[in-house]
């Protein structure tokens, strides 16, 4: 960890670990190749994710030889997209590369990668074209989930499950990943309102040590596909997805009562043992209940945008002079995107 103070460092590239001591030594090499005739200030983070195997001491060992290495350490196994996380909280780059770090993704692809980010792109997603994994429980699994987060997040790419990304530290600065999530980062980034791409990028075979996953993964990934829906769509005001599935079952359940009541004022029909009756008493539960959750979500999302200080908008650039462009003290601290000048 030494870079000649005060220089800033041009790029990060991060890479979660989880036992791949026999990747680590190629996997340092191979960046330093790529990255090393770029003749910029960079680091590499890796974050070893609870390791059981020696990648730790592995890396340990490297960093006193690879002066651009940076080690994070977990205490335990809190998985990748965690790592990733602390990856990005731990660096200090203008400009941020995320990948896996058993090899599979390609360190050449980076200097294209960064090209594209000089092209004036604020997320490069890399796109796995001819993907070396098994077919029957990765590519298939993934292939559907890729039509799903497609359609539900409308930002539509080839390939989400890809780690390999590049991303200006302004839209890194945004992100906020846990479960399953780092697989929604352009979807999370859309929702800022960043430029994205898609590139075509190179996937190797696994050369060493074994997938960390099986197919128990899709269903995460579906869960955290609705979370993210729900996110971009209606975090700023849940109470208009409870409350209108509330009125719409009060509504429906109250129609069903005021029938039954109806049929016993005019037609002195026994309605006692009217399975309707139970159907609209549980509308009408159902209704009240659903309202209260969306109060109590819009609550919650409240405190959430509140305490983090977030606006409700993210903005690219302010021309003229405004407050937060003089020195006077703009009413709410800005933390979002780089106008662009
Ligand atoms: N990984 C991690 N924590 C975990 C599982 C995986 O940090 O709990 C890392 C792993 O070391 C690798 C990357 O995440 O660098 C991707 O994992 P893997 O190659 O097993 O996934 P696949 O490529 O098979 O989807
Ligand atoms: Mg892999």
């Amino acid at each position: 960890m030494s870079t000649a103070a005060g220089a800033p460092i041009a790029l990060s590239v991060i890479a979660p670990v989880y036992n791949e001591e026999e990747s680590l030594p190629h996997f340092v090499r191979e960046i330093t190749e790529a990255i090393a005739p770029l003749g910029i200030p960079y680091e590499i983070i890796l974050v070893d994710d609870g390791s059981k195997d020696r990648s730790l001491a592995v890396m340990t060992d490297l960093a006193s030889r690879v002066p651009e290495l940076v080690v994070v350490s977990f205490r335990r196994n809190f998985g990748q997209t965690a790592a990733l996380q602390a990856g990005l909280d731990y660096s200090r780059g203008q400009r941020v590369v995320l990948m896996d770090a058993d090899l599979q993704n390609d360190p050449a692809d980076i200097p294209r990668m960064l090209q594209k980010l000089d092209e004036g792109f604020d997320l490069v997603a890399g796109w796995r074209k001819d993907r070396k994994d098994a077919f029957i429980n990765r590519r298939l699994p993934s292939m559907i989930a890729n039509r799903l987060i497609s359609m539900t997040t409308k930002v539509s790419l080839h390939d989400y499950g890809c780690t390999l990304k590049a991303m200006t530290r302004e839209v890194a600065k945004e992100l906020r990943l846990y479960g399953e999530m780092h697989r929604f980062i352009p979807a999370v980034a859309n929702w800022v309102g960043v430029r994205i791409v898609e590139l075509p990028v190179n996937h190797r075979a696994r050369q060493f040590g074994t997938t960390k996953y099986g197919i128990g993964r899709t269903i995460r990934v579906v869960l955290d596909l609705i979370t993210v829906r729900f996110m971009q769509t209606y975090l700023v005001r849940p109470m208009q997805v409870f409350g209108l599935a509330g009125i719409a079952s009060g509504t429906l359940g109250f129609l069903v009562c005021l029938f039954l009541v109806f049929e016993k004022l005019f037609f002195a029909e026994d309605i006692g043992n009217r399975p309707l009756l139970l159907l609209g008493i549980l509308l009408i539960v159902v209704g009240v209940q659903l309202l209260s959750l969306g109060l109590v979500a819009d609550v919650v999302s409240r405190t959430y945008h509140e305490s983090q200080n977030k606006p409700p908008y993210y903005v690219r650039t302010v021309i003229g002079s405004s407050a937060a462009t003089e020195q006077l003290e703009p009413l709410r601290a800005q933390s979002t995107l780089r106008p662009i000048a």
